[in-house]
């Protein structure tokens, strides 16, 4: 679209209000929100939402595309990662850029930034993963952040390849807060796993349901509360990702209630699927072998009131696919060695409109902050997650009538399963626009690999 455009007679939703108005693009991006579906706009071309919610773009900051992890690659690159997100109506990603061990951090993310660059559909944001903190890595910082990527990711469990033990975690929260980044946690206690996993495979449980059995809530709870601490000793801001429990959910309730500097998310799949899934026959459990791993319904209403009460912020994929049969070759006889990770970029915005919106259990404007006011907000994607003067034009039509139906066989995610298989959710993203740009028409993607663009995150 070049000059003006206009997305008339909808209902536009943001993280605080649900109007009806039309939405005036030019340029790429916003220009107004009102009501001028009646005014003469020469030359203005005109399409007609009634009766469609216009929300902002999706904004998805927990992905791992074209990832080396668990001794294989995710099974998504950027152009078919992101052409998922898009037909799902999220228009932004945030990546994790993995640093394999052994590499710098620096040369770790200019190889990401490679294989993004030509494929992404939709724009894309970066997180340093730091897995090996070698004499020196923190001295990067400062350049990363510069950089546009002011945010690191550490990890509490894995131990050997990901982990990073309490002495180098301080180390990253303070050098993070004196350059301006902000440090994401994934906080499992990775030692007592390890050992409750050992016991397991040595009494002869390895299959694929015993994953969730080596990693029972107590073991994120108490990594969530020590991350807490030690983030006050360095005095810096920390974000734990992927929250799965009752107990996180209270840890990090507590500490904001102190005012402490502490965010927290959860995913579309801690909500929405319980730990049943691990009581399906044969190897149909390493569907769901990611981490954390799925809880009882005790802890899933944990997890809505912490959406609802404002404790957990925001709702993210944690898009990390493999596929079953790469889980099957790598982790058939020892669940330790099947890859940790799910798909779930293209269903986060219409499985949680369907579990959240349709069932009464958030409402609309909560739906839009959780999946793209506050992670834009959070992450410094200062361009991004409204549908105001001055932001992007990245809009997402739903039509709140429609209904889709989630299977393998039709998704854009390249996978080999689901764990929506067979799920028919309320809604349907009628149309989705990146930048003003129509990129998906009824599911159908139009735009073109290459036309997504890095952007560069604001600082603390
Ligand atoms: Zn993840």
């Amino acid at each position: 679209m070049t000059g003006y455009s206009v997305l008339s007679g909808g209902t536009v939703v943001s993280s605080t209000t649900t109007v009806r108005g039309d939405v005036l693009v030019k340029d790429g991006k916003i220009a107004a929100v009102g009501e001028f579906g009646d005014l003469p706009l020469d030359g203005v071309e005109r399409v007609d939402v009634g009766g469609m919610l216009l929300v902002p773009g999706g904004v998805d900051v927990h992905t791992h595309i074209d990832s080396p992890m668990m001794g294989t690659v995710t099974a998504d690159d950027f152009e078919s990662a992101t052409i998922a997100a898009a037909v799902g109506g999220t228009t932004t990603v945030v990546d994790f850029a993995m640093q394999p061990k052994g590499n710098g951090l620096l040369e770790s993310l200019e190889a990401h930034h490679a294989k993004a660059r030509g494929k992404a559909v939709v724009d894309y944001g970066f997180h340093m993963c730091i897995t090996d903190l070698y004499p020196g890595a923190v001295g990067e910082f400062g350049e990363i952040v510069q950089s546009g990527v002011s945010s690191f990711k550490v990890f509490m469990a894995y131990r050997g390849t990901l982990m990073l033990d309490d002495g180098q975690m301080f180390d990253v929260l303070r050098q993070a807060r004196h350059t301006g980044g902000q440090v994401c946690v994934h906080a499992e206690n990775g030692d007592v796993i390890d050992r409750l996993a050992a016991d397991l495979v040595a009494a002869g449980k390895t299959g694929p349901e015993y994953h969730e059995v080596a990693r029972p809530p107590s073991t994120e709870v108490e990594a969530v509360r020590r991350a807490i601490r030690i983030a006050r000793m360095a005095d810096a801001p920390l974000y734990f990702v992927h929250l799965s429990t009752e107990g996180a959910v209270e840890a990090v309730a507590e500490a904001q209630s102190r005012d402490w500097a502490i965010a927290g998310e959860t995913c579309t799949h801690y909500l929405t699927l319980g730990r049943e899934f691990y009581d399906r026959p044969g190897f149909e459990p390493a569907k769901v072998v990611l981490t954390p791993p799925l809880r009882t319904q005790e802890h899933r209403d944990a997890l809505w009131r912490g959406l609802r009460a404002g404790s957990l912020g925001v709702v993210s994929s944690d898009h990390c696919p493999f596929c079953l049969e790469e889980k099957r070759r790598l982790g058939e006889h020892d669940f330790r060695l099947v890859p940790n990770g799910g798909p779930g970029v293209e269903h986060r915005m219409l499985v949680l409109y369907g579990e959240g919106v349709a069932r009464g259990r958030i409402s609309l404007t909560k739906f839009v902050d959780l999946t793209a006011t506050t992670p834009a907000r959070q992450f410094g994607l200062t361009g991004k997650g409204q549908l105001a003067p001055g932001f992007d034009a990245d809009i997402v039509v739903l039509d709140p009538q429609g209904s889709t139906t989630i299977s393998a066989a039709t998704q854009r995610q390249r996978m080999d399963y689901t764990p929506y298989e067979g799920w028919t959710v309320p809604g349907a993203v009628k149309a989705v626009y990146s930048r003003g740009e129509l990129i998906c028409r009824d599911g159908v993607f139009v735009g073109s690999a290459g036309r997504g663009r890095f952007v560069e995150r604001a600082a603390l």
